[in-house]
């Protein structure tokens, strides 16, 4: 299958194969023709699945053959639960549309919205959002979503998750009844399939990789180690493997915090990018890692959630999450299109459970290491 077969017009095709996609990925294949053809969509992919060109290429092709664009009244919204998230899908905008004459832009809290109300001034066909600062430029008269005729909602369950239900439920009412919806998720709870189902209207259903499946290309172990020795044991792998790109998941913002200073103090390149840090920093942080300055990046799950790097080398569960799907998550970031990707998980003797978890929803075990015999070897090398 071809983008050519997927009916993409000349311009933006041209585009992406700059960007050096050669096929479609599987839920492009299956999304894009039903939404070409106006239907409303229930997605359940995850990240690194390729579903942002999923949405996004078929509402720019809308756009570019809708002759009323030239009105730039907002005609398509992106909801999306975090400011990477929706600086990403901007980015990815930006590449898909070089060739064609649709507008967007980006707004997200956290940061001054002059930049952002001053663009909005000047009118866009394609607003990429997060729940917050919409609602804020909306009642500061900023925004009308009275002309929306398609309406993304990204990442629904990290919505949910992240407390934004109340937000989507102020937006929704606002909108037009008359629109097409593209709803996605990784996960389908109740919570998900209730909100879906109260919004989409005779949706196609498209899934690829349901949660509980790991990419096959990554190489996943877990490494038994006492919870003391897991900042050793992250510097010893880290010394022997040096692997260009590291993520390391840490449960809390003050750990990421931890992490990046004991690393530093081995003098290994390394930054924390997580909510309570600035949007300046956290962007500093994320250019950093991707012009590879610094190897290692230590995030929490939902600092973690928009960042988009490719050939991802290593991801590093410090700590094992308490919701096993999380784990399926986090290890997607590696092994990313065709790449092979490795996978460490630290187990303390507290985490046996959640690792049983795990293990049981990805339905095989780990590879698995213990710290303890590794450190005796060591302590006798560093003794030498
Ligand atoms: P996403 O799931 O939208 O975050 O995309 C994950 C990554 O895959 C991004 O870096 C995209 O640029 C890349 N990608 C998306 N579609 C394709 C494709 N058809 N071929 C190669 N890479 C792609």
């Amino acid at each position: 299958m071809t983008f050519k077969e997927l009916c993409i017009i000349e311009p933006i095709l041209k585009a992406i194969v700059e960007k050096g996609y050669e096929t479609p990925t599987p839920i492009q294949e299956e999304a894009i023709p039903p939404t070409l053809n106006n239907r409303d969509i229930l997605g359940l992919a995850q990240t690194g699945t390729g579903k942002t060109a999923a949405f996004a290429i078929p509402i720019i092709q809308h756009l570019y053959q809708n002759n009323d664009r030239n009105n730039r009244t907002i005609s398509a919204l992106i909801l999306t639960p975090t400011r990477e998230l929706a600086i990403q899908i901007s980015e990815c905008i930006t590449d898909y549309a070089k060739y064609t004459s649709v507008r967007h832009t980006v707004i997200f809290g956290g940061v001054s919205q002059q930049a952002q109300t001053d663009a909005l001034r000047k009118g866009v066909d394609i607003l990429v959002a997060t729940p917050g600062r919409l609602l804020d430029l909306m009642t500061q008269g900023f925004i009308k979503l009275g002309s929306i005729k398609y309406f993304v909602l990204d990442e629904a369950d990290r919505m949910l998750d992240m407390g934004f239900i109340h937000d989507i439920k102020r937006i929704l009412p606002k909108l037009p009844q008359q629109k097409q919806t593209l709803f996605f998720s990784a996960t389908m709870p109740d919570s998900i399939a209730k909100l879906s189902s109260s919004i989409l209207h005779n949706p196609v259903r498209v899934e690829v990789s349901p949660t509980s499946s790991v990419v096959d290309t990554i190489e996943q172990s877990v490494y038994f180690v006492e919870k003391n020795d897991k900042s050793k044991l992250l510097i010893h792998l880290l010394q022997k493997q040096k692997p260009q790109s590291v993520l390391v998941f840490s449960r809390t913002k003050h750990g990421a915090d931890k992490i990046a200073k004991i690393l530093v103090k081995a003098n290994i390149k390394s930054a924390a990018i997580h909510g309570n840090k600035s949007q300046n920093a956290r962007q500093r942080a994320l250019s950093d890692f991707k012009s590879n300055n610094i190897s290692v990046l230590i995030a929490t799950d939902i600092a973690a959630r928009g960042i988009d790097i490719n050939q991802l080398e290593l991801v590093v569960n410090y700590d094992l999450p308490e919701v096993p799907e999380t784990y399926v998550h986090r290890i997607g970031r590696t092994g990313r299109a065709g790449n092979t990707g490795l996978s460490i998980s630290f187990c303390s003797p507290e985490e046996q459970a959640l690792l049983k978890d795990i293990q049981k929803l990805i339905g095989k075990k780990l590879t698995a290491f213990n710290f303890n015999a590794e450190k005796e070897i060591l302590t006798k090398v560093f003794q030498k």
